[in-house]
C-alpha cells in the first residue's frame, strides 16, 4: 500500500473537510491504515473517530466499507460526506431492491469511496457475493464494543463479522469504539482476531465536564430549579422509559421550560421535528431515552440529566459525553436511586442465564460509582483503565468531600487476605473471610485457617467493600481480565504490603440518611421570610380594613408563608400560589406583588420562581364534575349520588374548590334550605369573625337550631362573594 507523506495528508485534511489540523492520535491512525496494520481506536466521543477511516477511504484506491450499527447515524454521516463532495452510499434493509442493486452497480465501477453497511445486511449471501467482487480498501468497524457480551450494548451478529470479512479476503481491519473498558478491548480485539493491532487509546479525561451524583429526592423540583438556573441552555434529560420521556416533557413545558420528547416509539415524523428543533435552538431541552444522541453533534450541550438511574457506567459516560463537546461548560447529573437498580435488574428476568449475570455486574459497578464518595472522575477513567493520580477537584465528591480515616490497617487486612487466597476470588468472597463468615466455599478452601480470617468482624460487610474497591481505585489490586470477579495484587500493592503507609480512605454515601439531612435543611432554607412574612400579614390587615372584610378573607395564613418562600412578582405567578384564585388575585393581588417586588428588589432577592412548580394536572376529575354540576345548579344531593360521596364528602370537596380560590354560586341551593334571615345571621358572624373557624361559630350559634352543614354552606357562600 502506498504510504503519504505527512505533507500530502494535511492538504488533503484541508482539501476535502477544510480542517488545517489534525487532532490527537488521528494523523498516527490514518498513517496506520494507509499501510495496512489493523488497527484499534478507543477515543471519547466528540473526539473525532469518523476521519480516521473517512480520510484513508478517500486517499486509498477502492472502497472502504464501514460497519455501523444504526441505520440513522449512517445516513447521517453519508448525508454530510455528500455535502463534502465524497461520494458515499449506504446498504441497509430500509432500501428497496432496486436501490440496492444500484449502489451496487456504482460501488463496482468504482465511484464509491465509503460504503456504509449494517452488520445484519453484511450477512446476506447475495451482498457478499458483490462484495467479492468489488475492490475493497479496508473494513472500518464503528461502534465496535458492540462486538463484546461484556459491553452496554452487546448485539450478537456483530461477533460475526470477523468471519465474514474473512470470506472477502485478508483486509485490514480498523476498529473504533468511544466506549472500552479493558476487558471489552480484550473482547474485542480477540473477536476480530488482532490481538497484534495498533491501538490508539486517547485519554478519556474530558477535563471540562463536572460530574455529580443527587439521591432521587423530589426530583422534579430540582429539575425546575436547574433548568432555571440555566436558562436559554441546551440540555439532554435521560429517562429509561418512554412513559417517563413523555410525562417529564410535558411536565418542563407546563412550567414554561422550552422542550420536546424523543423516543422510539414516536412517530416517525413528530421524533425527527424534535430532534430538528433541538439542533435549531427552537428547543432547549430535549427529553429522551437512550436512543437520542447517537451521531447527533451539537457543540454546545451545557447538561446532561439521568433521570434514572443507567444501566451501566459506559453507557452512562458515553450519554454525558454529549455535553460540552466545544470544550466549554458541561454539567453532568444524575439521580440515584437503589430501587433504580433493583428494577433494571428485574427487566433482565427473562433473558439468559449469563446475559442477565453480565448486566447484573454492570449494574453493581453503576451502584458502586453512585454510593462511593471518591472523586467520580477518579472512578470513571479507573473503569476505562485510566489512572488519576489527584482527585479532580471538579465533581461533587471532590466539592464537598466527606470526612476521611485512616486506613492503614484496613488496606493491609485486605491486600493480606487478596495474597492468602492466592489471588483466585472476588470481592464477596474475600469479605466473607475478612469477617469470619462460615460457609461451605470458606470450609471447602479451608480459609477459616487463615491468619486473616475473622480479623475484621467488627466491620459491616459493606464497609469492606468499599474499601476493597477503593484499594482497586489506588491500584493495588486489579481486576484479573481472563476470570471475571477475580482480583490479584499488583506490584504497588505488594510494595504496599511490604511496608505499609498511612492512607487516607473515604466511607460510602448512605443516601437515604443524606436525604434526611437535607431534608432538615431544606426545611430552614425553604421555610418562609419571616420579615417579608410580617410585611404581607400587616399589609393584609389593611387591605381588609378597607374593604371592610376580615383579614382570613383576603389570604390565608398559609398563602401569606407560600408568597413569603415564592416571592411571586407578577399577577400570574401570585395565582399560583395555593388557595390563591384569580377572584383574589384580581380582588386583593396588585397592593401585594408591589410590595414583595419592592421587598426583592431592596434585598437583593433572586425570586424563587423555580421552586413554584406547576403540575401538569391541576384539577381532578370529581372536582370538575363538581363545579360543572353547581354552575348548572343541580342539587347537591344528587351530585353527591351521582359520585357516591356522603354530603360531607361532597361539602368537604366544595371547600377544596372554594379555598383554592374558585368562585361558586351555591344560592339556588342555600336558598332552599336555610331562610333568609338565617343566612343573614350567619353571614354577619363570618364578616365579624376572627377567624373562619367552624368549631368557633357552632359555639356561638349553639343556642339556635343550626348544624355544622349550614354553616359550613354559609361559610362556602360568604368565601365565594367576598374572598374569590
Ligand atoms: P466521534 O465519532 O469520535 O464521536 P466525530 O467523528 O463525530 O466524533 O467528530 C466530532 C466532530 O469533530 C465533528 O464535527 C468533526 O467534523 C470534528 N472534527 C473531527 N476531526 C477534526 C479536526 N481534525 N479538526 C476539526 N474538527 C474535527
Ligand atoms: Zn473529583
Amino acid at each position: 500500500m502506498i504510504v503519504e507523506t505527512s505533507v500530502d495528508l494535511k492538504a488533503k485534511l484541508n482539501e476535502v473537510f477544510g480542517y488545517k489540523q489534525f487532532r490527537g492520535a488521528q494523523e498516527q491512525i490514518i498513517h496506520s491504515i494507509l499501510d495496512g496494520r489493523n488497527t484499534f481506536v478507543i477515543m471519547p466521543t466528540g473526539a473525532g473517530k469518523s476521519l480516521c477511516y473517512q480520510l484513508p477511504a478517500v486517499i486509498m484506491p477502492g472502497t472502504a466499507i464501514v460497519i455501523s450499527p444504526l441505520i440513522a447515524l449512517m445516513k447521517n454521516q453519508v448525508d454530510q460526506l455528500e455535502t463534502m463532495s465524497v461520494n458515499a452510499r449506504v446498504i441497509n434493509s430500509s432500501l428497496s431492491k432496486n436501490e440496492i442493486n444500484r449502489v451496487k452497480r456504482e460501488t463496482l465501477s468504482g465511484d464509491v469511496k465509503l460504503l456504509y453497511v449494517a452488520p445484519e445486511s453484511l450477512t446476506k449471501e447475495e451482498h457478499l457475493d458483490f462484495l467479492r467482487q468489488a475492490n475493497i480498501s479496508f473494513v472500518a468497524i464503528d461502534e465496535a464494543h458492540c462486538i463484546s457480551e461484556w459491553g452496554h450494548d452487546f448485539r450478537p451478529e456483530y461477533r460475526k463479522i470477523k468471519s465474514i470479512i474473512a470470506r472477502l479476503g485478508n483486509l485490514p481491519i480498523i476498529a473504533l469504539t468511544a466506549t472500552a473498558t479493558p476487558k471489552v478491548q480484550q473482547d474485542i480485539q480477540k473477536n476480530l482476531q488482532m490481538e497484534q493491532a495498533s491501538v490508539f487509546k486517547s485519554s478519556f479525561n474530558r477535563k471540562n465536564l463536572y460530574y455529580e451524583v443527587r439521591p432521587k429526592h423530589e426530583i422534579k423540583k430540582q429539575l425546575i430549579r436547574f433548568i432555571k438556573s440555566h436558562k436559554d441552555k441546551s440540555g439532554i434529560i435521560y429517562c429509561l422509559s418512554r412513559k417517563k420521556v413523555e410525562e417529564i416533557a410535558e411536565f418542563l413545558c407546563v412550567n414554561d421550560i422550552k422542550a420536546a420528547p424523543y423516543h422510539a416509539g414516536m412517530d416517525g415524523v413528530d421524533r425527527i421535528k424534535n430532534q430538528d428543533d433541538f439542533l435549531n435552538e427552537k428547543v432547549d431541552v430535549i427529553v429522551a431515552t437512550i436512543a437520542f444522541g447517537m451521531g447527533i453533534d451539537k457543540p454546545d450541550v451545557r447538561f446532561v440529566i439521568h433521570y434514572d438511574t443507567p444501566k451501566s457506567l459506559e453507557g452512562y459516560y458515553q450519554e454525558t459525553g454529549r455535553a460540552g463537546r466545544d470544550g466549554l461548560e458541561g454539567n453532568c447529573i444524575m439521580f440515584y436511586s437503589y430501587s433504580d437498580i433493583l428494577k433494571l435488574d428485574k427487566f433482565n428476568k427473562d433473558k439468559p442465564v449469563t446475559e442477565r449475570e453480565n448486566a447484573r455486574i454492570l449494574l453493581e459497578e453503576m451502584a458502586y460509582y453512585a454510593e462511593s464518595a471518591v472523586c467520580r472522575r477518579v472512578q470513571l477513567l479507573h473503569y476505562f483503565g485510566e489512572y488519576l493520580s489527584e482527585p479532580c477537584g471538579f465533581c461533587d465528591n471532590c466539592i464537598k468531600p466527606k470526612e476521611k480515616f485512616e486506613g492503614k490497617s484496613f488496606v493491609e487486612i485486605i491486600l493480606q487476605t487478596v495474597e492468602e487466597c492466592q489471588e483466585r476470588f472476588g470481592i464477596t468472597h474475600l469479605v466473607n473471610v475478612i469477617r469470619g463468615s462460615k460457609n461451605q466455599y470458606i470450609q471447602s478452601y479451608g480459609h477459616d485457617k487463615l491468619s486473616v480470617y475473622g480479623k475484621g468482624k467488627e466491620h459491616e460487610a459493606e464497609f469492606w467493600k468499599s474499601a476493597i474497591r477503593q484499594c482497586l481505585l489506588f491500584g493495588f489490586l486489579e481486576k484479573d481480565i481472563e476470570q471475571i470477579g477475580v482480583l490479584k495484587l499488583t506490584q504497588q500493592g505488594t510494595t504496599f504490603l511490604e511496608n505499609p503507609k498511612s492512607i487516607m480512605l473515604t466511607e460510602n454515601h448512605i443516601y437515604e440518611l443524606e436525604n434526611e439531612e437535607d431534608l432538615e435543611n431544606d426545611q430552614t432554607a425553604t421555610s418562609y421570610d419571616l420579615n417579608l412574612f410580617h410585611i404581607l400579614k400587616e399589609l393584609r390587615k389593611k387591605v381588609a380594613k378597607n374593604k371592610g372584610l376580615p383579614p382570613y378573607v383576603v389570604f390565608q395564613d398559609p398563602s401569606l408563608e407560600e408568597m413569603a418562600t415564592t416571592y411571586p412578582t407578577s399577577l400570574e405567578e401570585l395565582a399560583q400560589v395555593n388557595g390563591v384564585g384569580l377572584g383574589k388575585v384580581n380582588k386583593f393581588g396588585q397592593p401585594f406583588i408591589e410590595v414583595i417586588s419592592k421587598y426583592v428588589e431592596d434585598n437583593d432577592i433572586t425570586t424563587a420562581s423555580d421552586v413554584v412548580i406547576k403540575s401538569a394536572v391541576n384539577k381532578s376529575k370529581v372536582k370538575i364534575y363538581i363545579i360543572s354540576q353547581i354552575d348548572r345548579k343541580v342539587d347537591l344531593e344528587e351530585i353527591a349520588e351521582a359520585k357516591s360521596m356522603t354530603m360531607n364528602q361532597l361539602i368537604e370537596e366544595i371547600e377544596h374548590i372554594c379555598y383554592s380560590g374558585t368562585k361558586l354560586n351555591l344560592d339556588y341551593y342555600i336558598d332552599q334550605v336555610l331562610d333568609d334571615d338565617k343566612q343573614d345571621d350567619i353571614y354577619d358572624y363570618f364578616m365579624n369573625a376572627g377567624s373562619d373557624s367552624i368549631d368557633e361559630a357552632l359555639d356561638e350559634f349553639e343556642d339556635e337550631d343550626t348544624t355544622e352543614e349550614e354553616l359550613r354552606l354559609m361559610r362556602i357562600k360568604f368565601l365565594s362573594d367576598v374572598a374569590n
